[in-house]
């Protein structure tokens, strides 16, 4: 077995990707667990490059291959915000609710036709001899009119998914794994690591 460093503190995203790189050589392990400073400053302009400083950073600490991601929720109609600041957005401590009422309130008079969004993720897993793998891939959607839905995170109450017409709070894990960015990204990060 590989050990693969996943250099988050959030135990979702760990879950995830243990369950996607399941039955393959890779033993994920998060970053706490073997570094005592894990501390990575986002600085990037854009979701990849902030994917890779994680990646090449953490790898550099702990000599082991290191798998990283970032995303985020883009909204045409608003240039592009809250973009690769969707965490920060507000303020990281200010709660979800009033991030996402805010973005509605920002988005009132725009039209359905010109609400069009979507979540991005960019990985990046950095190997200790330099090799570097990339992915990034988004899920397509709009801002709906008002919150709905209480699965899943973030500005998930306001990403409607036209095709299931229902926001992404409203889909099961499972079906928000299929169709997501995370989920994607994940499953395309898989395909090159396995062929390696
Ligand atoms: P990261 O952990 O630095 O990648 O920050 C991602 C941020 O983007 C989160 O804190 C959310 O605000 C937003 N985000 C990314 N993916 C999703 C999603 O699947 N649902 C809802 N919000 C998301």
């Amino acid at each position: 077995m590989t050990t693969l460093v996943m250099a988050t503190g959030n135990s979702h995203k760990l879950r995830e990707i243990r369950e996607i790189l399941k039955g393959t050589d890779f033993d994920v392990v998060p970053m706490k667990a073997v570094l005592e400073d894990t501390s990575v400053v986002e600085d990037g302009t854009t979701f990849m490059e902030n994917a890779l400083k994680k990646a090449r950073t953490i790898a550099a600490r702990c000599g082991c291959p290191t798998l990283s991601d970032d995303s985020g929720l883009v909204i045409d109609a608003l240039g592009g915000e809250p973009g690769i600041y969707s965490a920060r957005y507000m303020g990281e401590d200010t709660p979800y609710p009033i991030k996402n009422q805010a973005l509605l309130d920002r988005l009132k008079d725009v039209p359905a036709e010109e609400r069009t969004a979507r979540f991005v993720c960019a990985m990046a897993c950095v190997f200790p001899d330099g090799r570097e793998l990339t992915v990034e891939e988004t899920f397509e959607g709009r801002i709906a009119d008002e919150i709905a839905g209480i699965n899943g995170f973030g500005y998930d109450p306001i990403f409607y998914v036209p095709e299931r017409q229902c926001t992404s709070a409203e889909l099961s894990e499972e079906e928000k794994n299929a169709v997501s960015h995370r989920g994607k990204a994940l499953r395309h990060m898989k395909e090159l690591l396995t062929a390696l």
